[in-house]
This record gives C-alpha cells, structure tokens and sequence, in this order.
C-alpha cells in the first residue's frame, strides 16, 4: 500500500512513522527544506494531556470582552477581512455552553491520553532524543478567583481519573525552587505530575530519520498545488519545487493525508470539502539559560497571561497568547514584552532575553478545539489536522489511530466524534458552512 502524506509537521511525520513501522511505503511531501519548520517549529513544549481542555468554555466569551481591553491579554481579535473569521468565531462561542464543553473535553482527553500512552511506548522503542523531562507541568495561580476555578477543574480531574496535586503557594518551591511565589503573591498551583515536556521540533527532526531507516521518501521545497480527482478518488497531487517553480511533478498513491496544519483549509475546499481550521497566532520566545539555579525545571504555566515557562536543556521557551488575525506572521513587539514581563517576574534572571529568538506560529484550530481524524466522503483522502493548541500533546494518539483506520484494523480507541463527519447535518451532507457545526453526537 502506498501512501502520500502532505505536510511534514509534528503529525505528518508522526503519521509517517505509524504507517512506516507497519510496512505501508510512505511519501511526506513538504514546501519547506526539511521536516517541523513551520507551526511544529518552536511551541511551548508540553506534552500535557491533563492540561486538554477546549478554548471554548463556559465564561469564555465574557473573559474574552475583558481580554480586549487589556494590553498584557492572551487573547486578540483583529478582522481579517474574511467571512470565514466571522462563522469561525461564532461557531467558537456556540461550542462555550457547558453542554458542549463537556462532549468536546472527553473527545479531547481520549485522544491526549492515548497519545501519552503512544509516546510513553515510542520512547521506549526507538529512544528518540527530544530535550525530553518527565517531571510534570504546573499551573500557577495570581489570584485567589483563579484557585476557585481551579477547584473546579480539579473536580473533573477527578472524575476523568487524572492525578494532579492542588497546592498552597508555600508548597509551589518544592516542584519549581526557582520560582519567584512571594514577588508576584502568587495564591495557589495546580500540579499534573504525569504532563511531560520537550522541544517539538527536535522531536519531529529525529523522527523524520527514524522513518527515513524505514524507507520513508521526504519530498521537501515541493509546494502542494492541488489535488487531482479521477472519479471518487484522488488520483494525484500536483507539485512545483518552491526553488525552481518552473518544475512540477505529479504524486500517485493509493491514499492521502492532509496533515497540513493551518493550511488544510484551502487544499480540502478544491474538493468540496469545508473544514473549520482556523490560523490561531501565538508567540513564543526561546531564551539562553544565563543562571541554571533560576531556571525553571519543567514547564510553569502562567494562568494570568496563559502564558508558559518551559525548560529545555540549556534553553528556556516561553509560549502563549493567541490572536484570531488571519494568515499574519508578523512578529508584534508588544507581544513579546508580554512574554519577557512573564519570564522576568517569575524566573528573574534565569536567561538572557536579548539573546532570545522571537517567533510566532499559526495554530491550526477547530471551534470544538478536537482536531479531525478520519475518513471523508472521498474513500482515499483522510484527514489528520485541528490540533489547535495542543498538537504535539495529541499527535502520536492521532497518527496511530488513522494509521490504524487507513490499514483497515480494529482501532485502539473510540473513534466517535473525531472526524469530520462531526460536521455533518441531518441530510448526512457534510455541511458547507461550519458556523453551523455544533452538534452533540
Ligand atoms: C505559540 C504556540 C505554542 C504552542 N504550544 C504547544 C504546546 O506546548 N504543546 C502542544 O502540544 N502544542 C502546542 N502548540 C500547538 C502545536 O504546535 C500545533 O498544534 C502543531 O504544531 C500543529 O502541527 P501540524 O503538523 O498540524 O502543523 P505544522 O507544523 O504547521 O505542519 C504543517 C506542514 O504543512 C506544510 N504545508 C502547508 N501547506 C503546504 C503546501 N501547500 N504545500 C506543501 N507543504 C505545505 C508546512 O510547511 C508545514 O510543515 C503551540 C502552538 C503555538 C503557535
């Protein structure tokens, strides 16, 4: 069996290496020169299935009104010009009822915590080097209305099963020793000892040679042009080298994957079909460690400015903030004195923020938050995309599963609710305008 698999991010490579270790002879196609350089590039770094839970929640949308005002927000909303931006939007505050907070956090933990139980076994099988720590995540608290809430969290936690520590600050030094709790009167944390962290892009680099030794074939600086039908099935993909655009090439396989992160959207609409992935921006800062006994020790997450601290071997990276704008990538200084301010105030003097390397990413985000793995009405075509904030966290769950679901094999979780069908109206067309898409099965 052969099959083309478009984008070389976290989960195309990933799905590259499920379907690999199987026998499937597998092609990644990618514009870029080499495997996870564009929103896989430089996340936040946790692998945080307690940390799945839906942007669209319950109070979202009043926090959001408040956010707008403020200069240090996580979150922005600038029009972009489409009305795409719009029915992305409401289809977000649509999915805000608890009702649907709930279906949406179980299908999102299901994956996560199968993901953790891939990597954890992926790990062990192959070793693969990624500046990984398994010494937990944990979430801090600036006011006591955000212990509050995270009382109420914890009461999920509880009932999912996910073990997690509520602590007092005076506690908060005996996981992070570095950090600054009396300076910022921090009130509280909340700790999830099994979240691990690591560098992404790393991770996907090492990957990649992993599934070369299998026999995958990388196409990289190949532009994905377009996707050719022949009566139900794509039969190619059109190609044109990125160096030398006068050079095109044609791709035949027997199934493709779109792992195309935020860029999903426009290659699916060629053929019909409407996916609700939305460009969600973030920043993030990786800063040279200057003082070792400052630095964090894994990752600290920030709740005020969503913001995370995480530690890598000789680096820290602080990633957050998200802004609905569109297709920018321009990096917004303003941005970035948010993330210095929070990795100054809890870790002072830990790295060297005018050595750091500033970039912005582009989540690839659905309304419900739950990525889309699966099938579509084209028997061929499968979908592995909408990983939004937490992508690397559900990637290996993900790249599993649909290796499982394209060689026909009884899956290792639950598929319900994870494809695109989710979208599908009482007609069992796949509905054209995704605002609509909030349905409870
Ligand atoms: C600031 C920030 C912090 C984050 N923090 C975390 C975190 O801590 N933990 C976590 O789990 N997740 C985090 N995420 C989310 C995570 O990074 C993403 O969900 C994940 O990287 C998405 O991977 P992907 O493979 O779908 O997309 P990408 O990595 O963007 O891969 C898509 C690939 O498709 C290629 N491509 C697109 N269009 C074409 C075309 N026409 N032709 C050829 N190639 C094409 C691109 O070059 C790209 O390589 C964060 C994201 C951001 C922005």
């Amino acid at each position: 069996m052969k099959v083309a698999i478009m984008g070389a991010g976290v989960i195309g490579v990933t799905t590259a290496y499920y379907l690999a270790r199987e026998g499937v002879q597998v092609t990644v196609i990618d514009r870029q020169d080499g495997p996870g350089l564009e929103t896989s590039f430089a996340n936040a770094g946790q692998l945080s299935p307690g940390y799945a839970t839906p942007w669209a929640a319950p109070g979202i949308p009043l926090k959001a009104l408040k956010w707008l005002l403020q200069r240090h927000a996580p979150l922005s909303i600038r029009p972009d010009g489409s009305l795409f931006q719009l029915q992305w939007l409401w289809s977000m505050w649509r999915n805000c009822s608890p009702a649907r907070y709930a279906v949406n956090k179980e299908r999102m933990l299901r994956l996560a915590s199968f993901s953790r139980e891939c990597l954890i076994d992926l790990r062990r099988d192959i070793g693969n080097h990624y500046e990984g720590r398994q010494a937990g995540t944990l979430q801090v608290f600036r006011t006591h209305a955000q212990l509050q809430a995270a009382r109420r969290d914890v009461e999920i936690l509880d009932r999912l099963g996910i073990e997690h520590q509520l602590l007092p600050p005076e506690a908060l030094h005996s996981i992070e020793p570095a950090l600054a709790v009396h300076a910022n009167a921090l009130t509280g944390g909340l700790r999830l000892p099994l979240d691990e962290t690591g560098d992404c892009q790393m991770f996907v680099r090492d990957l990649a040679a992993r599934c070369k030794s299998l026999g995958v074939r990388f196409l990289f600086g190949r532009e994905i042009l377009s996707l050719e039908r022949e009566a139900q099935r794509v039969r190619h993909l059109r190609l044109r080298s990125v160096a030398t655009p006068s050079i095109e090439e044609r791709i035949e396989s027997d199934h493709v994957v779109m792992a195309l992160g935020s860029y999903s959207r426009g290659l699916a609409s060629q053929l019909g079909l409407s996916l609700p992935v939305y460009p969600l921006k973030g920043y993030s800062l990786t800063v040279p460690i200057s003082n070792k006994s400052a630095a964090p020790q894994s990752t600290v997450m920030d709740e005020t400015y969503k913001v995370a601290v995480t530690r890598f071997d000789q680096r820290i990276r602080v990633g957050g903030m998200a802004e609905v704008a569109g297709y920018d990538l321009r990096l917004n200084a303003s941005r970035r004195a948010t993330l210095e301010k929070v990795l100054h105030e809890l870790f002072p003097g830990a790295g060297s923020a005018g050595e750091a390397l500033f970039w912005t990413g582009l989540r690839p985000m659905t309304p419900d938050s739950t990525p889309i793995v699966g099938g579509t009405d084209i028997p061929n075509l499968w979908l592995n995309t909408g990983h939004g904030t937490l992508g690397w966290t559900m990637a290996c769950g993900s790249a599993r599963l649909l290796s499982e679901m394209i060689r026909g094999k009884k899956t290792s979780i639950r598929t319900e609710g994870l494809s695109l069908s989710r979208y599908r109206d009482s007609n069992g067309a796949i509905r054209p305008r995704p605002w609509q898409a909030a349905p409870a099965h």
